[in-house]
C-alpha cells in the first residue's frame, strides 16, 4: 500500500490535520478529555511583557495604519536582534514585518518568477505544497527517510533543475537540524545552481540538543535568500499573527508593495508586541528547556509503551515516529481516527507531511509531561 501511495505526488490524505483538529474540538465540547497531539500551538502563554506592551500601545492610541513594511522601531528591533544573534549587518531596509509566518511564506513564493520550479525537502510542512500548487509553481520533492536520520540527498539536489528550494530547520515534523557542514554544502549547491533559498526558520530558537549547532541562512549573506520567521512558536504569539521576512532591499521593496495591497500594514499595536518580545531572551530559554524535557518524556514513553522507531528530535517542537501495530500494517490515517474515537487522543497522520509517511505520526511536544506520557500510553490500547 505504502509504495503505491509513494508513487503519487498528488496524493491527498484521507484524514488530514484539520479533520482531526475539528473532530477533537467536537469531542471536547461533548465533555471528553482529549489529549491534543494535533495542531502545533504552544500550550503556554506569551511573555507578560508582550501582552503589557501590546495593551499599552492600544491604550495609547497605536491602533492605526502604519508604513506598509512596518514601523521603524519594529524593523530596527528585528534587525538588531538578528545582528546580535547571527553577527551580521542586516539593515531595516532588508526587513518586512507582516501578519504571520504563513503570509510571510506566501510573499516569499509570490516573489519568485512565474513557473519557478520549487524544491521541497520532504517530509514537509504542508503549506509549502499548498502555496506552490495555488501559484501553479511546479514542485520537486527531495525525500528523506528515518533510516538515513532525515538527511538530505545532496546529489539529488545537485541533479535537479529547481530554481528555488525551501529549507526548514529545525524541522517540522522530523525535529532534524542539519549538521553545519551539510547545511553549508546544500547552500553551496543552491548557489552554484542559481537557486533562491527560502529559509523558514520559525523553530530556530528550539535547539533541544546542546551538541547541535543551528546555522541560519542569514549567516551566509552571499546567498540569494528569503529568510522568514514568526513569533508564534518562540513567544507563543500564535494569535497575534506576527512575523518578519529578511531579504535583499529590492525583494523587500517588492514585498512591501504586495503587503500594502493585501493588508495595508500589520496592526500597529501588534508591532509594539514584537518589539517587546525581542527582549524576552530568558522566556525563550525557559521554553526551550521545557520542550527539551518533554522530548525526553516522549522518547521514553514511545520505547515503554509502543513498538516505535524514531529520530530523537534535536530541534523544533515535534517527534515524528514510525509505529508498528500488532494487528498488521500500521496505517496512520485509520489509526488517527480510531485513536481519537476510542481513546480521545488526537494525532496528525504522517501523510499530512508527504505521501510516503503513512506509517508515521506527528507528536507535538505541546502538552505537559504527564499528558504526553498518558497520550502515548493510550495509543498502546489501539495498537495491541
Ligand atoms: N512554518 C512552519 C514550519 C510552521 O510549522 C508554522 C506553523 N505551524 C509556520 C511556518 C507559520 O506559523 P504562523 O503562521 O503562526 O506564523
Amino acid at each position: 500500500v505504502q509504495s503505491e501511495i509513494a508513487e503519487k505526488e498528488e496524493y491527498t490524505p484521507a484524514v488530514s490535520l484539520v479533520d482531526i483538529f475539528f473532530k477533537a474540538k467536537e469531542l471536547e465540547r461533548k465533555g471528553f478529555d482529549v489529549i491534543h497531539f494535533d495542531a502545533g500551538e504552544p500550550d503556554f502563554p506569551p511573555p507578560e511583557q508582550v501582552v503589557d506592551a501590546t495593551v499599552r500601545a492600544l491604550k495609547e492610541g497605536h491602533g492605526r495604519y502604519t508604513e506598509s513594511g512596518g514601523i521603524s522601531a519594529a524593523k530596527n528591533a528585528v534587525a538588531d536582534s538578528l545582528n546580535k544573534k547571527y553577527g551580521q549587518n542586516i539593515t531595516p531596509k532588508q526587513v518586512l514585518v507582516t501578519a504571520g509566518g504563513r503570509l510571510a511564506l506566501y510573499y516569499a513564493f509570490l516573489s519568485l518568477p512565474g513557473k519557478t520550479k520549487v524544491g521541497i525537502l520532504s517530509p514537509d510542512w504542508p503549506a509549502y505544497r499548498d502555496i506552490s500548487n495555488f501559484l501553479s509553481l511546479p514542485i520537486q520533492f527531495f525525500k528523506s527517510t528515518l533510516e538515513s536520520g532525515w538527511e538530505v540527498d545532496l546529489d539529488e539536489v545537485r541533479r535537479s533543475d529547481c530554481k528555488a528550494i525551501v529549507l526548514n530547520y529545525p524541522n517540522n515534523p522530523t525535529g532534524k537540524i542539519l549538521e553545519s557542514k551539510t547545511f553549508e554544502e546544500l547552500v553551496q549547491i543552491a548557489n552554484d545552481k542559481g537557486m533562491t533559498i527560502i529559509s523558514d526558520e520559525v523553530y530556530s530558537d528550539y535547539v533541544l540538543n546542546p551538541t547541535k549547532k543551528f546555522k541560519s541562512i542569514l549567516e551566509m549573506p552571499e546567498t540569494k535568500s528569503i529568510f522568514l520567521t514568526s513569533l508564534s512558536k518562540s513567544y507563543a504569539m500564535t494569535g497575534f499573527r506576527a512575523a518578519y521576512i529578511v531579504s535583499d532591499p529590492l525583494t523587500i521593496a517588492r514585498m512591501i508593495k504586495i503587503n500594502s495591497m493585501i493588508i495595508t500594514s500589520m496592526p500597529e499595536f501588534v508591532q509594539y508586541g514584537i518589539i517587546a518580545a525581542l527582549n524576552c531572551d530568558d522566556y525563550v530559554k525557559d521554553k526551550v528547556k521545557l520542550i527539551g524535557k518533554r522530548r525526553d518524556v516522549a522518547a521514553r514513553a514511545l520505547k515503554k509503551y509502543l513498538d516505535a522507531e524514531f529520530y530523537e528530535s534535536d530541534g523544533s517542537m515535534y517527534m515524528f515516529p514510525r509505529l508498528h501495530s500488532k494487528k498488521g500494517f500500521f496505517n496512520s490515517e485509520k489509526f488517527a481516527l480510531e485513536l481519537l474515537e476510542s481513546q480521545s487522543v488526537s494525532v496528525t497522520p504522517g501523510t499530512s507531511f508527504g505521501s510516503s509517511f503513512l506509517d508515521h505520526i506527528r507528536i507535538p511536544l505541546l502538552q505537559s509531561e504527564a499528558r504526553i506520557d498518558e497520550g502515548i500510553e493510550r495509543m498502546s490500547k489501539v495498537l495491541g
